[in-house]
């Protein structure tokens, strides 16, 4: 089974109808790839999409 995304961050969101991250209950299984992000400070990819907190997130969400 594959965990939802949120539509609004790309969070991976596993085990709940809400993101975690902002709170949005838009989530789609409707996603392509994902990178972990342990410390958004540092990374380029967390820039990119403008991620805050450490986690799963996929790289493309319809
Ligand atoms: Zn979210």
């Amino acid at each position: 089974m594959t965990d939802p995304a949120c539509r609004n961050c790309h969070r991976i969101v596993e085990d709940s109808e809400t993101c975690p991250v902002c709170r949005s209950t838009s989530l789609t299984e409707n996603w392509r790839g994902y990178v972990v992000i342990i410390d958004p400070k540092r990374s380029k990819i967390a820039e990119k999409l403008n991620v805050e907190h450490p986690g799963k997130y996929a790289l493309k969400v319809r």
